[in-house]
């Protein structure tokens, strides 16, 4: 942890893909854990200078209240907002998710609605189809989730529970109500790098596939 915070930032492009998780508070180091197991260099970040050089960043559940002041006390929303605008993929899952959306850092054109389930499903888990990490479902861990309740054009359901929305996408925010850190299906957070790598090969103005083909 310590010694990864003040590591050079490498060039971009090249080595291991270099994961933010946003550590103001929440369950951050299961997000830490799960993208090592796939390899990625997993970085906490609590400052500005953390945001530096990151190809994805996840901003986990826990208290979005709390989360937000954190975001506001750091002074990372301009970061957060800079690293989305230069196409680097985030992952905001539960409270992540109320981050993203318009009343916070508006980076989904969504409205959230907190601990939606109720009191009575505050709690629950369930298999869920989910676009964009194959046709097997997910086990998905709710915890006082939100959900979506309203949404502009640009956001693609990726998965939803009941009639709501409670996985989407637009352009490089990936956001759910549940918590894909809590099982050892690792595909969401596999998505989130698949994104990363992604945006590494468009800001470095090559593509992969041509290098490959030669
Ligand atoms: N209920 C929490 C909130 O509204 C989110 C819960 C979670 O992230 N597990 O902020």
């Amino acid at each position: 942890m310590g010694g990864a915070a003040t590591a050079p930032e490498p060039p971009s492009g090249e080595g291991a893909l270099r994961i933010g998780v946003l550590a103001s508070q929440g369950d951050f180091a299961a997000h830490a854990a799960t993208l090592r197991s796939l390899g990625a260099e997993a970085l906490e970040v609590r400052t500005t200078e953390g945001m530096l050089g990151l190809d994805g960043l996840v901003i986990p559940g826990g208290e979005s209240t709390t989360i937000a002041k954190a975001i506001e006390r750091d002074g990372l929303a301009d970061a957060i907002r800079g690293h989305a605008e230069s196409g680097a993929p985030i992952l905001g899952t539960c409270a992540g998710m109320i981050i993203c959306d318009r009343e916070h850092l508006g980076l989904l054109d969504a409205t959230t609605k907190r601990n939606a389930f109720g009191r009575q499903l505050a709690s629950f888990e369930v298999d869920l189809e989910m676009g964009g990490i194959g046709p097997d479902p997910l086990r998905a861990v709710f915890i006082r989730a939100p959900w979506i309740e309203d949404h502009g054009p640009e956001v693609e359901i990726l998965a939803s529970y009941g009639e709501h929305p409670v996985a989407v996408r637009e352009g490089p925010v990936l956001a759910c109500s549940f918590h894909p850190e809590l099982t050892d299906d690792s595909r969401v957070h596999a998505l989130l790098m698949a994104m990363a790598t992604a945006a590494r090969v468009d800001s470095s103005g090559q593509s992969l596939r041509e290098e490959t083909k030669t």
